[in-house]
């Protein structure tokens, strides 16, 4: 076959969106050339526990070229794309160009400080396996200076472990957190008083889960609070020097450790297209998710902030990127045959988030609950989620091996 003659469909960025646009595609009569600047695509929702050391990298994370194999219609590139020209309909990336009849902008998002460039400097991020495996060595390693350091007040300050925001990546990782301490650092360090030990979860607002109902938030707060985790609410930070958080009301905490997990602008690339954009550096496109002025290019996920009939803005979230790459495959495929695209409306399948061993919260179906079978589903979900056969097997054996024996992944310091 001839794969020039064929529509060119670019994509850009290999994350939960443009995956999912690539498969639906698979049979479609097009080309597509799908870029990333990494050569894998990973499952976000599980950094967290790469950051408190349950997983490896690895598990979380599968090549590309893997997954797209046996798609024949599918060229993978890996660079990264600097710009577009709209009008003469090409990308730049790695110093080259690349033209095409049809893109797909699905290059997600990156932790937003909101200028605030002490917390950006000295803390901690969530965002990809490098942020999650520097967080892992020095998390553990505060636990080794600790166990070195005679003075009480110095011991405390190296053993208070500060997470910034109260939506789900921020609950899950302070609950996973006060487990690893509880379970397993006891075990590590037999010698050193662990009551010296507080995980703080900071929220600037009144409540946790902000896009959770309120019996959910207020369960997702009683179980964190069960767990050992201090929550403290109407907490605004204004400063962190590395040493010290400032909070506005004059107070301060000592910590040498503060993982922000508070904000999330679209990635870089939303800055440099000079199109329009919201508040938070998403693309604002059509309810078709087509550009404005530009309908063969569409934008996808937590770049894209598509205009809806009641302007309510949508979560950043894996199913919403899923679900609009499908939409835009479908009026991609629409336009193909000389048909007009169609708007996107989300379905939204629910909430569900861990927080901790036998806990978790989850909306489905209408249903609040929590407890241990808002867990198992989310166990069930997540490892059902990760990609790669390889992956959803080590991860489960390393999950039930966790579970019965109390015990976490190699606990590793690597690198500096
Ligand atoms: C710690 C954490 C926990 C989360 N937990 C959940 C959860 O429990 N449930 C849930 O539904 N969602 C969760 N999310 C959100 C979810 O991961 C995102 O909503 C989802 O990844 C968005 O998909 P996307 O395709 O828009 O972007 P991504 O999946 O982020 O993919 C974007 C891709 O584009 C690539 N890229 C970016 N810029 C360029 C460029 N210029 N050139 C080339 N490639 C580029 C990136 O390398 C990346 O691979 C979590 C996110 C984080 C960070």
């Amino acid at each position: 076959m001839n794969t020039q003659k064929l529509p060119q469909v670019v994509i850009v960025g290999a994350g939960f969106g443009g995956l999912a646009a690539a498969q639906k595609l698979a049979k479609a009569p097009v080309h597509i050339t799908l870029i990333d600047r990494k050569n894998y695509h990973l499952f976000q929702p599980l950094l967290y526990q790469v950051a408190i050391a349950g997983l490896v990298p690895s598990q979380i994370a599968y090549p590309v070229r893997a997954i797209f194999r046996h798609q024949k219609n599918l060229t993978f590139q890996m660079g990264e794309v600097t710009a577009v020209d709209f009008d003469s309909r090409y990308i730049k990336m790695n110093g080259s160009v690349i033209a095409y009849d049809y893109l797909i902008l699905a290059v997600g998002g990156r932790t937003n400080f909101y200028n605030n460039k002490s917390v950006e400097h000295n803390g901690f991020q969530l965002k990809d396996i490098h942020s999650a495996v520097a967080t892992r060595n020095h998390l553990l390693g505060m636990f080794e200076k600790a166990s070195r350091e005679a003075d009480t007040a110095k011991r405390r300050a190296l053993l208070t472990l500060v997470i910034v925001g109260g939506g789900p990546t921020g609950v899950e990782t302070a609950g996973a957190l006060a487990e690893l301490i509880r379970h397993v650092l006891t075990k590590d360090y037999p010698h050193m008083d662990l009551r010296d030990v507080r995980v703080l979860l900071l929220e600037a607002s009144d409540h946790l889960m902000g896009s959770y109902p309120n019996d959910l938030r207020q369960a997702t707060f009683d179980l964190l609070s069960s767990k050992n985790v201090e929550i403290l609410l109407n907490a605004k930070l204004t400063e962190y020097d590395g040493m010290r958080i400032r909070l506005g009301d004059g107070s301060q905490i000592e910590t040498q450790t503060l993982l922000w997990t508070a904000g999330v602008r679209a990635a870089e690339l939303a800055d440099r297209l000079g199109v329009k954009q919201a508040a938070s550096g998403q693309v604002l496109t059509e309810e078709t998710l087509q550009l404005p002025g530009h309908p063969e290019v569409f934008v996808i996920g937590d770049a894209a902030k598509p205009v809806q009939g009641d302007n309510q803005p949508l979560p950043m979230l894996a199913t919403v990127a899923q679900q609009q790459a499908k939409a835009a495959v479908v009026n991609l495929q629409r336009m193909l045959k000389g048909r007009k695209p169609t708007v996107f409306h989300y379905q939204d399948p629910g909430l569900l988030a861990t927080v901790g061993r036998n806990a978790a919260v989850a909306r489905i179906g209408g249903l609040s609950f929590s407890g241990f079978i808002a867990w198992l589903i989310w166990v069930v979900l997540h490892i059902f989620r990760i990609i790669g056969f390889r992956n959803r097997l080590v991860v489960m054996i390393n999950w039930a091996w966790d579970y019965f024996f109390y015990d976490s992944q190699v606990r590793l310091i690597t690198g500096e």
